[in-house]
């Protein structure tokens, strides 16, 4: 029997529409929209996409989006002037500066100065703060993404036993807390974990969060897992020149193992915007005391 596919792209688009549908009543209390700036510093294409995407889709939710592109030479003084000047902007609601920056600059000082409440990447340490220690806050988009597509999934995750493989700040670690938080039985694994594949089978639910292409096997896999591949890794293509994008899972070998898998692409990819958006709406709401009713 194959897995079910969770459609991620789908989920995204309803979770968009929902946090759109609430932009109107915000709007009527607050006497303005939802606003979102967006900080790009230099010119990495990928950055520039991510950047694009996130205009348009915060613009389509009927929100306020302010992007800040400022040149590759950006010296820390200058950024973190800039974020003191959102900061203290009463139209933003949610800062992001997209990552990663130029090596002038230090990545950890500049997400320090941002105001945690407006931190909607929840990179903050305070932010951080407080998911571990289950205050409210924010959440990183992509790990929250992927727990909403659990629960949606499998409902109740308590006792479940979950496996996290890749321990960065940005995806790892807040999957393993929110799973946590969720009452899983969390393990954490990384490039020293020992046995990995045992370590993997033992799991119902898997998140692959590695950036190695197609490295996990469905023999790692207990059947029935809900498996989630955060991995986006650009490969070669069929066709000679061209490209293509594989999860960190084996996707064609795990289909045939696994109870529920997100494919790539079109799994948890399209949930990271979709999240941020959601994450705006409730900084919007705390900002300008308006009760948030999910
Ligand atoms: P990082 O490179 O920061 O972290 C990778 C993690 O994987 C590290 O903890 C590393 O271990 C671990 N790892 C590396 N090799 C192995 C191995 N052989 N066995 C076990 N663990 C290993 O990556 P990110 O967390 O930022 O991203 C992970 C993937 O998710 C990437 O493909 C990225 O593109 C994708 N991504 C997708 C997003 C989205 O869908 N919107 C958003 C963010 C990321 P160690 O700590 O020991 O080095």
């Amino acid at each position: 029997m194959t897995a079910d596919i969770i459609d991620g792209k789908a989920f995204a688009a309803n979770l968009r529409a929902k946090v759109a549908a609430m932009v109107p009543a915000f709007r009527e209390k607050a006497g303005r929209a939802p606003g979102l700036a967006v900080v790009l510093v230099g010119e990495d294409p990928a950055s520039q996409v991510y950047v694009r995407n996130k205009h348009k889709t915060t613009v389509e939710a009927g929100m306020e989006s302010f992007e800040h592109r400022l040149p590759a030479d950006t010296t820390q003084d200058a950024l973190t002037a800039l974020v003191e000047q959102l900061n203290a902007d009463p139209a933003v609601d949610g800062i992001l500066v997209q990552l990663p920056l130029p090596k002038q600059i230090d990545e950890s000082a500049v997400l320090a100065t941002i105001d945690p409440d407006k931190d909607v990447d929840g990179f903050h340490v305070v932010n951080v703060g407080r998911l571990s220690t289950g205050m409210h806050g924010y959440v990183p988009c992509t790990p929250l993404g992927c727990v909403m597509l659990l629960k949606d999934r499998l409902g109740d995750l308590s006792g479940k036993d979950a496996v996290v493989i890749g321990r960065s700040n940005i995806v790892g670690k807040p999957m393993a807390q929110l799973l946590l938080a969720e009452n899983c039985t969390v393990t954490v694994a990384h490039s020293r974990t020992a046995h990995l594949p045992e370590v993997v089978r033992r799991a119902d639910i898997v998140v692959a969060a590695v950036g190695r292409p197609e490295m996990v096997k469905a023999d790692w896999i207990k059947p029935g897992a809900t498996v989630i591949d955060v991995g986006i890794n650009r490969v070669p293509g069929a066709e000679p020149g061209k490209t293509k994008l594989v999860g960190d899972v084996d996707f064609a070998e795990a289909v045939e193992v696994a109870g529920a898998i997100t494919p790539v692409p079109g799994g948890v990819g399209p949930m990271t915007i979709a999240v941020l958006l959601r994450n705006t709406l409730v900084a919007a709401h705390r900002l300008a005391d308006v009760p948030y009713d999910e």
